[in-house]
């Protein structure tokens, strides 16, 4: 089956970098040396993915690119902690697949309700309250904060149906489709043509936009029993509302009671559900009426079913914007329709542990630095059993423990990594 519509976007992402530590005494007059009062920096923001069902394209990351979390602040003494980075909060709708921008690999799969953190804010530093010990009344160090992450992505989204054109053939529906839709999606070479939608991008205001289909094929294609394939079908699945297109004009001696009932029957024949999903009326062509009593007729016929009807002429450009606010506005109440199949697998994160350390030695206390340390400990959640042991074993396999011994550590020494400390055993 040939490719659906797709939509893309590229942007760059960044977490906020932690606050630094401080190193600080606590002072008072006439006491000579307080202990160590320097606070710990403030964690930086992360950037968090979550799904909204009230988009359904990517448009609004056509105007925007880059995206930054805040930063956490530094420590202060008297053991103030600096304020947290605000997180940035990224919606996207349901089923945007991130990938990484250079190697294409999927990063997740946004199916789901969870929040997904695509960076992480770097941990604050520890100040030097944390440092004192009996042994080390006087600590004189404190750490940094971790930086942020960056990192360039790609969003992508097949694109499906919200709003449905049904109607006659002959009554203005492709030509209402090029009129209101903006972007026009690369159109996939299906083999039927015909029997396929043809899908714009509808963009009303910022935040505000949604996937207009023109789906003659539904029931012309279901009377002859040509199959439809998966990817047509989808689009119908997710239509919340249809917008059912009728001529007014009296030109080609139709009478449009008639053509809408019809087409009614027609769609209740083809899939009584669809045919059960919110319908808005548009009566076309009214910059050539002859006679407005048709109007007339089909206003009250339908407002006796309690549909909407809009008057516009899509050739003139007269009241299409007003339908598609108005179908925007229903979209924003009609309940999502979840249509989704996550494709991947997420993967333990990798962190390469090769890379070269930096070992300082205070006393008993050593002190080790690392990129790779940063981004290993950055992947750590240390209240997770599972996640402390792959720590370990991953601290193990690095051979640090090796190089530390031969710099001659000794069993109860400190080993301070960061914002964390642990005594070493053999
Ligand atoms: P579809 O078969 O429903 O997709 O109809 P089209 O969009 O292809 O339109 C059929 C014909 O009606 C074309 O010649 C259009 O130019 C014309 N048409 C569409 N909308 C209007 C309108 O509002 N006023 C007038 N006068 N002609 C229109
Ligand atoms: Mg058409």
């Amino acid at each position: 089956m040939a490719a659906p519509f797709v939509d893309t976007a590229r942007i760059t992402v960044r977490s906020g970098n932690g606050g630094n530590g401080v190193v600080s005494f606590h002072r008072e007059k006439y006491v000579a040396a307080g202990g160590p009062d320097g606070g710990d920096g403030g964690r930086g923001g992360n950037v968090v993915v979550t799904v909204n069902d009230h988009m359904s394209t990517l448009m609004d990351f056509r105007y925007k690119r880059k995206y930054v979390a805040g930063n956490g602040m530094d420590g202060q003494g008297k053991r103030c902690t600096g304020k947290d980075g605000e997180d940035l909060v990224l919606r996207v709708p349901r089923g945007t697949i991130i990938r990484d921008s250079e190697t294409r690999e999927i990063i997740k799969d946004m199916s789901d309700d969870t929040p997904f953190v695509l960076c992480k804010g770097g941990r604050g530093g520890w100040g030097n309250k944390h440092f004192a010990t009996p042994t080390r009344q006087v600590p004189r160090f404190a750490k940094a904060g971790l930086p942020g992450e960056s990192r360039d992505v790609i969003l992508e989204l097949k694109l499906l149906a919200d709003v449905g054109l049904v109607g006659f053939p002959n009554v203005g529906k492709s030509t209402l489709l090029s009129v209101v839709s903006r972007a026009q999606p690369k159109i996939a070479n299906y083999h039927f043509t015909t029997l396929f939608p043809n899908l714009g991008v509808v963009y009303v205001e910022e935040g505000v936009s949604f996937v207009l289909a023109d789906i003659p094929g539904i029931i012309e294609g279901a009377a002859e029993g040509a199959g439809l394939g998966h990817d047509f079908l989808r689009h119908i699945d997710r239509c919340r509302l249809l917008i059912h297109v009728v001529d007014v004009s009296g030109s080609e001696g139709r009478d449009p009671v008639e053509d809408f009932e019809a087409i009614n029957a027609e769609l209740k024949q083809y899939s009584p559900e669809l045919a059960s999903r919110k319908m808005i009326v548009a009566a076309n062509k009214v910059d050539i009426m002859t006679d407005p009593t048709l109007l007339q007729r089909l206003r009250e016929h339908v407002g006796a079913q309690g549909l909407e009807l809009f008057e516009m002429s899509a050739a003139a450009h007269q009241g299409t914007r007003e339908l598609m606010k108005r179908a925007a506005q229903e979209l924003q109440q009609l309940p999502p329709v979840a249509v989704y199949e996550p494709t991947y697998v997420e993967r333990p994160p990798q962190v390469d542990t090769s890379g070269e350390v930096e070992i300082q030695q205070f006393d008993d206390t050593w002190v080790v630095e690392a990129p790779w340390l940063q981004r290993l400990i950055a992947n750590v959640n240390f209240s997770d059993y599972e996640s402390r042991n792959w720590f370990d074993k991953m601290l193990r396999q690095s051979g640090l423990f090796d190089q530390l011994e031969e710099m001659g550590i000794k069993d109860g020494d400190i080993v301070s990594l960061y914002d964390l400390e642990f005594e070493y055993q053999r």
